[in-house]
């Protein structure tokens, strides 16, 4: 009876405590932070910072900061935040990897489906299939002859196993019946680097990070992914990879942010407010737009829908993984 007494007292504590949390979110001296489990200057990166910046603006100006938790594709920062503490403060920012990771990965720390509360999605990203500058190849007719006469001795860079440009390459080369080395980093920043300095011979990566360095010359364009063309400037002309023959390939991954299991819900509101409104801020849609990116305006903007489309792309991305035989420890 007493110790009845003493867990009913306990849990309205924890309640009464829950509760002065989500009225106080976002303490004026508590900083939020975005965990981003890719290297800084990448896609994703660029992606988190610009939805931190109109999210701040959403929340009268409050402080959200980036950190870097880079490593074993995405998953020691999604793991991170799935430890943290329920409180509003810890988020993950991440892509598709949400979904992929746990097909992967023989075992992952964590839980998808169960550690994590689902904020919204916030934007789509197409990917586009670059070169090193000094390939001999100028169009995909001409790379597929490359690929053909060096085959075995062709790398291909990534952000990891299950990341979106392994996928993306991953498809690329099973589509083409060719296998070459794969070469992962701890995101697509230190990859490019390296594809324009020409030690490795090819990435796939998201036209949002393409884009500049296509345009400066610094790597060479071959297809988009998508199923049509974009209407990016830059990339209009650019072939879809279906056009170059590549039969069914469609490749575009989605971004979205999470809070650990557990947050208040009036917390979890004031977040997914917040985002609801930097979605439709046109300093967030004009620079996801100048990417080749497109701003997410629908039910996936909502916990519910968020979920209940990650989960379709766990189901949808784990035979796909299977069947290619790949896993990561
Ligand atoms: N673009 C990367 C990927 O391939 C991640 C990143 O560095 O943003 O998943």
């Amino acid at each position: 009876m007493r110790s009845k007494f003493l867990s009913v007292v306990a849990v309205g504590a924890l309640l009464a405590s829950a509760n002065a949390l989500a009225q106080e979110y976002p303490a004026a001296n508590k900083t939020i932070t975005f965990v981003l489990p890719y290297a800084a200057g990448g896609p994703t990166d660029k992606a988190a910072r610009d939805l931190a910046q109109s999210m701040s603006k959403a929340m009268g100006g409050h402080s959200i900061v980036i950190d870097n938790a880079a490593g074993a594709s995405g998953s020691i920062g999604a793991n991170k935040v799935a430890k943290a503490s329920p409180d509003g403060y810890t988020l993950l920012f991440t892509h598709i990897a949400q979904a992929t990771l746990s097909s992967f990965f023989r075992t992952l720390p964590y839980n998808v489906e169960k550690d994590f509360e689902y904020l919204g999605l916030v934007s789509e990203n197409p990917m586009n299939l670059i070169g090193r500058p000094s390939l001999p190849s100028n169009n995909m007719a001409e790379l597929v002859s490359w690929i053909n006469a060096n085959k075995g001795k062709i790398n291909i860079a990534n952000a990891g196993p299950g990341s979106a440009s392994h996928l993306c390459g991953m498809l690329f080369q099973s589509t083409l019946k060719v296998d070459m080395t794969s070469v992962p980093y701890k995101g697509t920043a230190p990859a490019m680097t390296d594809l324009i300095g020409g030690q490795v011979d090819l990435m796939c990566d998201q036209t949002t990070t393409t884009i500049p360095q296509i345009e400066g010359k610094k790597v060479k364009s071959f297809a988009v992914t998508t199923s049509s063309r974009l209407s990016s400037p830059v990339l209009k002309d650019m072939p879809t990879m279906q056009e170059a023959g590549l039969k069914d390939f469609n490749v575009t991954i989605w971004q979205g942010l999470y809070a650990p299991k557990g947050t208040p819900a009036a917390v979890l509101k004031k977040l997914n407010d917040a985002l609801k409104t930097a979605v439709k801020d046109p300093e967030f849609i004009r620079k996801q737009d100048a990417g080749g990116a497109s701003v997410i305006n629908d039910a996936r903007n909502d916990p519910a829908g968020h979920k209940s489309f990650v989960m379709s792309e766990v189901t949808k991305w784990a035979p796909i993984i299977k069947s290619a035989g790949v896993y990561a420890d």
